[in-house]
């Protein structure tokens, strides 16, 4: 079905079609004409299913047939967990809005940078994408009104609880008009998101985008069994050996995140570290400079890479194993996207082997092991 059977306006087409979107993908397909008609939606998927321009293309199209805000009262609230996320949500809004004749402003705020500039910024949103803290705070300051949301969205929310927003959630809820449009949208659902789901949500309609089970076998999978002091040394032979162009490494602390990255600089590999204790300056640099493909490897821990949109990514290494299964299967799923191999290296000290056995039954897929220990890494 194209995207044209959605109802959807030509300026919307037009920008889809910029985008070489050709076809909706199944969730847009499903919740793009529900939230045109005024449902809530229950949206239960992940980051690569096309959620994002599945309630910004309704949201956008439902501005244009219901005029301007009035000053700083906002229409549509899109709250998600981390700043990267705001700014990529922004950022679809704004190119998915370029044709649009009743010109609409859209505006992410978050916190870790000054908030005099996005008091000003806000003059005139329509569309505000934030992080729940520095919305409180920018309400509290009377910067922005959220008597007027239309249309709540609430994006990545098992993160939102993951990472203790919980309170602040509360909070915004209770500053919101009653009568809204409400839009969830979450990875994985759980007892406490339930609650939420039964609060916020009015005869929603669900959509459920399983898994990406399919990608898996486009990704090749290696295990190398490894002393946890060797594993410096086996990477960064890999990363040579291999002539790795770009990498994802994953790493389960910030501290141990920092440490690769440093170790890798030490030793002439272009490496930074992404995670939540990074200045945000800091993190969209090095985001943007992997992006541009100036710098080799990211070194990230699970809950920054989430939000990452980077296609194409060749190799994702994990230098330390994630606790859960499903976060296995989402690091890997970071590599042959979009129809192009990857490949999906695992670094596995003996404390771990029996967690990565664990992982390859939850997955359905037996990797190869290679034993890292009979590779001459001297020198590396
Ligand atoms: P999301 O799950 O919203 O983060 O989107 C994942 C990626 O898919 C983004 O890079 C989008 O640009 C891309 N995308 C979303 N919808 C489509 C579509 N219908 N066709 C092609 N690419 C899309």
């Amino acid at each position: 079905m194209p995207f044209s059977k959605l109802g959807l306006t030509d300026a919307l087409l037009k920008a889809l079609a910029e985008q070489k979107y050709t076809q909706p993908y199944p969730i847009q397909q499903e919740a793009i004409p529900a939230i045109l008609a005024g449902k809530d939606i229950l949206g239960i998927a992940q980051t690569g299913s096309g959620k994002t321009a599945s309630f910004v293309l309704p949201i956008l199209q439902q501005f244009q047939t219901q005029g301007f805000s009035k000053n700083r009262h906002v229409k549509a609230l899109v709250v998600v967990p981390t700043r990267e996320l705001a700014v990529q949500v922004n950022e679809v809004f704004t190119t998915l809005s370029a044709h649009l004749t009743n010109k609409i402003k859209t505006l992410a705020v978050y916190g870790g940078v000054s908030i005099n500039p996005q008091m000003i910024d806000l003059q005139g949103v329509d569309i505000l994408v934030a992080t729940p803290g520095r919305l409180l705070e920018l309400v509290s300051n009377n910067a922005v009104s959220l008597s007027a949301v239309k249309v709540l969205v609430l994006d990545e929310a098992d993160k939102m609880l993951n990472l203790g927003f919980e309170e602040e959630m509360t909070k915004l809820f209770s500053l919101l008009p009653k009568k809204r449009q409400n839009l969830l949208f979450s990875a994985t659902l759980s007892d406490d998101l339930n609650n939420i789901n039964k609060s916020l949500l009015r005869n929603p309609l669900v959509v459920k985008v399983e898994e990406e089970t399919k990608n898996l076998d486009l990704i090749k999978q290696f295990g190398y069994l490894i002393s946890e002091e060797k594993k410096g040394p086996l990477l960064r032979y890999i990363l040579k050996s291999q002539k790795i162009k770009q990498v994802l490494i994953f790493t389960s602390s910030v501290h141990r995140a920092d440490a690769v990255a440093l170790k890798l600089n030490q030793n002439g590999i272009d490496a930074f570290a992404i995670h939540s204790k990074k200045s945000q300056e800091g993190r969209t640099e090095a985001l943007n400079f992997f992006k541009k493909g100036m710098v080799k490897v990211l070194v990230a821990t699970d809950l920054m890479a989430r939000g990452i949109d980077i296609k194409f990514l060749p190799y994702v290494i994990n230098y330390e194993l994630p606790r859960s299964p499903k976060d296995y299967i989402h690091r890997i799923g970071r590599t042959g996207r979009a129809e192009a191999s990857g490949e999906a290296i695992s670094l596995i000290s003996p404390e771990e082997e029996h967690h990565f056995k664990v992982i390859q039954k939850k997955m359905g897929k037996h990797v190869t092991m290679i034993d890292g220990n009979a590779i001459n890494v001297k020198g590396f």
